[in-house]
């Protein structure tokens, strides 16, 4: 059988920086009590006559300047009709063949080089209510209802989760930093939905299955590499994908409903409202508004410089500061260990080490150690205070519980042991211990020496210190094979 390669498109609705709704003067807010939020036209009154926010405009005019597109002067209006209960009109007000941004691209980084992603268009839209649903009873609140939206539609050209994770997190770089949306996906600002379809390479697309309302960078990943598996198990036995959609909830993804064409909705222009105007001036202020154009390569641009500074400036390799600057927290705590007086690279190496893997070990908390505490660490080794063993345990104590690392090591006894006479007690009682391995090593098997001095440590909890044990069994071994 022919591979199957993933072909993945991205769909992201925006949610603009207004403080009032798309098409009509109600405030756009979280605090506010259900309902209170509302007026005639965004509950769909009959009689009731939208009127477009021009900030909105002014936004998606911006938004599609940020990324290339072509901005569009004359952009329609249409309704999109079907039912759902947090819709009371019987039809979304959005924009079908004629959207106010069309063509534009997104650059990301794919394994570490620069790649270019076409957008296909940014059209203006408005927000349904929302609906909880609780046991035996579902909720609806319409303050949500008609607040201002761009859906920013890509062409589906990726072909991996991680593709597509990066080209979320770069759109939604690029739009908050453009201050398009305040961009806060815990509060659905921003929300991806993903087309997943699987086919022979080179050959047509296969039926796609749409994930919806994906509200994470992480969970996009997931629940794309989820759904290429499930595709990949079904085709591989011979089975047939059918065009759906599919909610993700818990690490799961579950079916939602049968996918519709567009010919469902009957779209046509809304009657209430004519061709969208773009003017001159509204391109000005778009353009005064952003750093660059487009915005994506600009903060491309600003990472490599910002790389080539932090390299430099540290004397890292490039791995080592890849790494560094690929988690925040790390970074931090590099950068103000170092300012605390750590030399770069040994500090590098804890971050990377003893620190990522604490991190990676507990993903939802914080490590509480200082930066400084790691810093006198590593120079209590240096001097001889503590053994590398005792500073590792010391750090991991340090991440759980915070502290301070001269009270850690002077409460559990853990200062090295410097006590020669109990060292060389502990060398005879080993070799004592073991006779044949001692026959061995005196007949020339040296990599018995790793054995011993391991015995050896492990009688001092680590403390001990490797040289000293390690020069005194040289002693031992030397008399002994004088005595045989
Ligand atoms: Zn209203």
């Amino acid at each position: 059988m022919t591979a199957l390669v993933p072909t993945i498109g991205l769909e992201v609705h925006c949610q603009l920086n207004t403080v009032s709704k798309m098409f009509c003067a109600c405030p756009i807010t979280y605090r506010a009590a259900p309902n209170s939020a509302v007026c005639p036209v965004c509950l769909g009154h009959p009689g009731a006559l939208p009127v477009v926010n021009d900030h909105a405009v002014a936004l998606a005019v911006r938004a599609g300047l940020a990324v290339g597109c072509t901005i569009n002067d004359a952009s329609v209006f249409s309704r999109k009709h079907y039912f759902y209960p947090d819709l009371p009109k019987g039809y979304q007000i959005t924009q079908f063949d004629k959207p106010i941004c069309s063509g534009g691209a997104l650059h990301i980084l794919v394994d570490g080089s620069r790649h270019r992603f076409e957008i296909e268009r940014i059209h203006l839209e408005e927000d349904a209510g929302k609906l909880t649903h609780h046991d035996d009873h579902s909720l609806i609140d319409f303050n949500r209802g008609g607040t201002p939206l761009v859906e920013v539609v890509g062409r589906p050209d990726l072909s991996s989760a991680d593709a597509a994770e990066a080209w979320m997190r770069m759109l939604h770089r690029v739009m908050v930093t453009a201050g398009v949306t305040l961009g806060d996906m815990e509060k659905g600002h921003f929300r991806c939905d993903a087309n997943v379809s699987l086919a022979p390479k080179g050959g047509p697309l296969g039926a796609r299955v749409e994930l919806k309302n994906i509200n994470s960078f992480r969970f996009l990943n997931r629940a794309i590499n989820h759904e290429i598996a499930r595709q990949r198990e079904i085709l591989g036995q011979g089975g047939r994908i059918d065009q759906t959609t599919r909610g993700w909830a818990d690490g799961e993804s579950h079916p939602m409903r049968s996918k519709e064409d567009a010919a469902d909705y009957r779209y046509f222009p809304c009657p209430d409202l004519g061709p969208l105007p773009v003017t001159e001036a509204d391109h000005i202020s778009a353009e005064a508004a952003l750093e660059a154009t487009p915005l994506d390569r600009y903060l491309l641009d600003q990472d490599d410089a910002d790389f080539s500074d932090f390299q430099s400036r540290y004397g890292l390799s490039k791995a080592d500061a890849m790494a560094l600057r690929g988690e925040a927290h790390f970074r931090a705590h590099f950068e103000q260990a170092v300012a605390e007086g750590g030399a770069p690279k040994d500090i590098s190496n804890w971050v990377l080490g003893a620190f990522a893997r604490w991190s990676n070990a507990h993903p939802s908390e914080t490590a509480l150690i200082s930066p400084a505490d790691t810093v006198s660490l590593v120079s209590m080794i240096d001097v001889g205070t503590i053994t590398r063993d005792v500073a590792k345990a010391v750090f991991e104590i340090l991440c759980q519980e915070g502290g301070d690392a001269q009270s850690v090591i002077a409460s559990r006894g853990w200062s090295r042991l410097d006590d020669t006479e109990a060292i060389a007690v502990a060398v005879d009682a080993v070799l004592a211990a073991h006779p044949a391995e001692l026959a061995r090593c005196v007949a020339g098997e040296s990599k018995l020496m790793g054995f011993f001095i391991g015995a050896v440590m492990r009688e001092f909890q680590g403390r001990a210190d490797a040289k000293t044990v390690r020069a005194l069994l040289l002693q031992a071994l030397s008399k002994a094979s004088v005595a045989g």
